[in-house]
């Protein structure tokens, strides 16, 4: 038989137990389902989602995110989520837009709360000044969207989708909080670690097949001072690559950037004729293996670009 106190300690042990119960059931239930176009945006959202969200992305880091070939999985993914964030500026146009309709998701469709363009939340370069539109073949019309390869972008994306992720589950706003503020040191540190990396490379040129790079060059000081595609999205042509050979040799320019989704014939005569190092490097988390998160994105390319130099120097 129980006395008072052990009764007392039965009956707190039973109500710990389902209280435990009910938090894990409830934790579990109200897991915020988000779908990300890209992987740099799922790895951004899982470094503030941590275990309350979970995440996919449709496109494969591997992948040129302009042209992502749709899948029946695709709709699946995108009828069950609770959010869907896009990278905006139109990169995904060519793709997302017909899935998001097809979905039949109210809560993801554009101006509904479940839908999220986290090109608000970036500092936005190349927007252009003139008239540009797609039919000049140009897919950058309203800017860049290669936004997420500067960190401070990185560290404004994290801190809208901790906003938003909060919005969307207000019981958890603080662990949101919290993870962001985390994601945020440990961003800053590895920021450090990244500049002092960079440095010596200060001011150095170089060539991008497409232009995916201007946030990542202005973040880290170097000057892309042309394209191996005549314009973003239209193919390299012969007198393109003529005068961008010559511009090349005219400004020492001694570094070829590629995409991993282009064929390097075209970067690979560039290089022969100029004496510069071609480069595969990587746009995004999951363009090769080992490279998982936010961080490992910048450790690749940097190590990578500083590699590079250091051959041509
Ligand atoms: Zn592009």
């Amino acid at each position: 038989m129980l006395n008072a106190t052990g009764k007392m300690q039965f009956v707190t042990a039973i109500t710990i137990l389902a209280i435990t119960l009910f938090e894990s059931s409830r934790s579990e239930a109200k897991k915020l389902n988000v779908i990300t176009a890209t992987t740099d945006m799922a790895a951004l959202a899982q470094e503030v989602g941590g275990d309350r969200i979970n995440v996919e992305s449709l496109a494969k880091g591997y992948q040129d995110p302009h042209f992502v070939e749709p899948k029946p999985s695709f709709l699946l993914k995108l009828r069950q989520a609770d959010l869907l964030i896009s990278v905006g500026l139109q990169l995904e146009i060519g793709w997302l837009p017909p899935l998001i309709t097809q979905s039949g998701n109210a809560r993801i469709q554009v101006g509904a709360p479940g839908y999220l363009d986290a090109s608000q939340f970036a500092e936005i370069l190349d927007i252009p000044t003139g008239q540009v539109t797609r039919a000049m073949g140009d897919v950058h019309p309203l800017g860049n969207p290669h936004y997420w390869l500067d960190p401070d972008n990185g560290r404004r994306i994290a801190r809208g989708f901790a906003q938003k992720f909060g919005e969307l589950d207000p019981t958890d706003t603080a662990y949101f909080q919290q993870r962001f503020q985390d994601f945020d040191k440990r961003l800053s540190a590895a920021e450090q670690k990244w500049d002092a990396a960079m440095a010596p490379y200060s001011g150095r040129k170089l060539v991008t097949y497409h232009n995916s790079f201007p946030n990542f060059a202005k973040h880290f000081h170097l000057n892309v001072i042309g394209y191996v595609e005549p314009r973003p999205g239209i193919p390299p042509t012969p007198s393109h690559t003529i005068e961008l050979i010559g511009l090349m040799k005219r400004e020492n320019c001694k570094l070829v950037l590629v995409e991993p989704y282009f064929d390097l014939k075209t970067p690979n005569s560039i290089g022969s004729a100029s004496g510069a190092k071609v480069v595969v490097y990587l746009p995004s988390v999951g363009g090769e293996k080992q490279v998982t998160n936010y961080f490992e994105l910048f450790d690749y390319d940097i190590a990578l670009i500083t590699k590079a130099y250091q051959s041509v120097q």
